[in-house]
C-alpha cells in the first residue's frame, strides 16, 4: 500500500489528478442527481472487497457512478441552503495540503501552516475591527465554531463566579444563552450539547435582535444568569443582521460575553456596499465566519476569532501527559481554541486563494454576487404573482408565489431538480412555506435568476 512504485503513482495519479483537473475546467458543471441506497448499491456493487478493486476500477466508479450521484454544490443555479462556491485556486490547494502530510494542531509540528492560516485569520480580524491581540482556529464549520465560542465564554463566566464566591459573595453559575429564533439551529444544538438553556428574545419586525429587546428578556430573567449572548450578522433563512452595536451594549452593561455569528453572513465584511450595516462587530468577544460559504474555500472551514485568545485557551486547552511538549510552551497551538484536537491545515486553501489573487478580488466577487441578489429582489418586486417576503440585507431573496401552497412549492423545487435546471428548495417562516435563493457563487447570473423565476410563472 505504501510504498507504490513511481510508476504506479504516475498511472493512478494520472487518473487521480486528471479527474480533479477535468473537474476544474467544467463549465458549467453538471448539477447531478441524488440516488436511492438500492439504486447505487445496483450501480456500484461491493466496492470494499478483502483482494481491493485496484485504483484505476474504484476511481472508475467513483467518477460514473458515485460523483454523479451528489449535487455539485458550486452550480451557478445551486440556491438551496447555503451554497459553495470554491476558488479554483482554493480548490487546487487542498489536494496540496493532503499532499502534505501537516498536522496543524501545534506551532512545534505546523508552524509553516500555522502562520499562514493566521494570516489568513488576521486579515478577517482586521476586517471585524478585532484588535491586535485577537486570534483564533479554522475549525470545520460554523456549528463547531459557535461550539467551541460559548464554551470559552461558559468557561469565563463559571472562573468569574469562584473569584466572586472566594471573596464571599453568593455564587451563581450562569446557564443560559440569549439570542433570536432567527438564530441558527446550531446554537440550540450548542446549548443541548453544554446542557445550557437557550432563552429567544423576540425580533423585531425587521427581524432583527435589538437591544431593547434583548435588555427587556435579560432584565426580566436575571442578568445573572447569563453567560452569552447571540448575534448573527446574516440570518441563514433571510440573512438578517441583528442590531450588533446595541447588542454590544447591552452585554458591556451586564458583563456578559458578546458572540457574534457571522457564519453565513460575515464574508460581506468585506463588501464596501455593506460595511456599515455590521456596525459594533468589531466589539465581539468571539465571531465565526464560514469561508466554505462565501468566502469561496472548499468545505470545511470556519474561521473562529476572540478578542482575548486567552480565555479560550483556559477553556479548550487539553491536559494529557504525552501532550505536555506541546501544552508547556508559549507557542500558539490552534489546537488550544476550540473543541477537538488532530487537525487539518484546512485554512489554508482560503490562504492560497487569498495569497494568489489578493484581498480586492474578494470584495469584487462578493459585490458581484450581492448586485445579482439586488437583481432578484427587483424582478421579484416587479413580478405580478411574486412578492417580497422580508427586505433583503444580504444576499438572499426570501419569495412567495401568490396562489402557491406548500405542495406547489415542492412539486417546483422536486421538478427544477429532476430536470437538473437548478436546486432551489424551499424554506419556511411563520408557518408559510416561501421560495427562497442564497446567491454565494460569482457565477451565479442574471440569466440564471431569470431561467428560475420563469419557471414560476
Ligand atoms: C451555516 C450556519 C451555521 C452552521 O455552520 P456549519 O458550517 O454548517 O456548521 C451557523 N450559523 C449560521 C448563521 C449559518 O448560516
Amino acid at each position: 500500500m505504501h510504498g507504490m512504485s513511481d510508476a504506479s503513482i504516475h498511472r493512478l495519479g494520472q487518473s487521480v489528478l486528471g479527474y480533479a483537473e477535468g473537474r476544474l475546467k467544467l463549465h458549467p458543471v453538471p448539477l447531478d442527481y441524488t440516488l436511492t441506497p438500492e439504486q447505487l448499491l445496483d450501480r456500484a456493487g461491493q466496492t470494499i472487497t478483502a483482494e481491493g478493486l485496484g485504483g484505476q476500477r474504484a476511481m472508475s466508479l467513483f467518477e460514473e457512478v458515485l460523483a454523479p450521484a451528489c449535487l455539485s454544490v458550486d452550480h451557478p443555479r445551486y440556491l438551496s441552503f447555503i451554497p459553495c462556491a470554491p476558488s479554483d485556486a482554493a480548490t487546487m490547494f487542498d489536494l496540496v495540503v493532503s499532499a502534505s502530510s501537516m498536522y496543524a494542531g501545534s506551532w512545534l509540528e505546523g508552524s509553516g501552516a500555522v502562520f499562514a492560516e493566521n494570516q489568513a485569520l488576521r486579515w478577517i480580524a482586521d476586517l471585524a475591527g478585532l484588535p491586535e491581540s485577537a486570534g483564533g482556529v479554522f475549525v470545520p464549520g460554523g456549528t463547531i465554531g459557535n461550539l467551541s465560542a460559548l464554551v470559552a465564554a461558559r468557561h469565563s463566566a463559571r472562573e468569574r463566579a469562584t473569584v466572586a464566591a472566594a471573596k464571599g459573595e453568593r455564587p451563581h453559575r450562569p446557564w443560559r444563552v440569549a439570542a433570536t429564533e432567527g438564530a441558527h439551529s446550531s446554537i440550540k444544538s450548542a446549548c443541548d450539547v453544554m446542557d445550557a438553556e437557550l432563552v429567544t428574545v423576540p425580533p423585531s419586525e425587521e427581524l432583527r435582535l435589538t437591544g431593547s429587546a434583548l435588555r427587556e428578556v435579560i432584565e426580566r430573567e436575571g442578568p445573572e444568569t447569563f453567560f452569552a449572548v447571540v448575534a448573527t450578522c446574516g440570518t441563514t433563512n433571510f440573512g438578517v443582521i441583528d442590531e450588533l452595536a446595541e447588542v454590544a451594549d447591552v452585554c458591556a452593561e451586564h458583563g456578559i460575553w458578546f458572540h457574534v455569528d457571522g457564519a453565513y453572513g460575515g464574508a460581506a465584511l468585506a463588501a464596501p456596499s455593506v460595511r456599515e450595516r455590521f456596525a459594533g462587530v468589531e466589539r465581539a468577544d468571539s465571531f465565526i465566519v464560514d469561508p466554505h460559504k462565501w468566502l469561496f474555500a472548499p468545505f470545511d472551514c470556519c474561521a473562529l476569532l476572540y478578542r482575548d485568545p486567552a480565555r479560550a485557551r483556559a477553556a479548550h486547552t487539553q491536559k494529557a501527559s504525552y501532550l505536555d511538549v506541546l501544552t508547556d510552551t508559549p507557542d500558539w497551538n490552534p489546537t488550544d481554541y476550540s473543541v477537538g484536537l488532530t487537525r487539518r491545515a484546512r485554512g489554508l486553501p482560503l490562504w492560497f486563494s487569498l495569497a494568489t489573487h489578493g484581498t480586492d478580488a474578494y470584495a469584487t466577487a462578493i459585490e458581484r454576487t450581492l448586485e445579482v441578489a439586488a437583481y432578484a429582489e427587483r424582478r421579484v418586486r416587479e413580478s405580478e404573482h411574486l412578492e417580497l417576503v422580508a427586505h433583503r440585507d444580504l444576499s438572499v431573496v426570501v419569495f412567495r408565489r401568490l396562489g402557491w401552497e406548500a405542495g406547489d412549492y415542492q412539486a417546483w423545487s422536486d421538478r427544477l431538480l429532476a430536470d437538473e435546471v437548478a436546486f432551489v428548495v424551499p424554506t419556511s417562516h411563520a408557518g408559510e412555506t416561501l421560495a427562497r435563493f442564497a446567491i454565494v457563487n460569482p457565477q451565479t447570473t442574471e440569466e440564471d435568476i431569470d431561467e428560475i423565476l420563469a419557471t414560476m410563472a
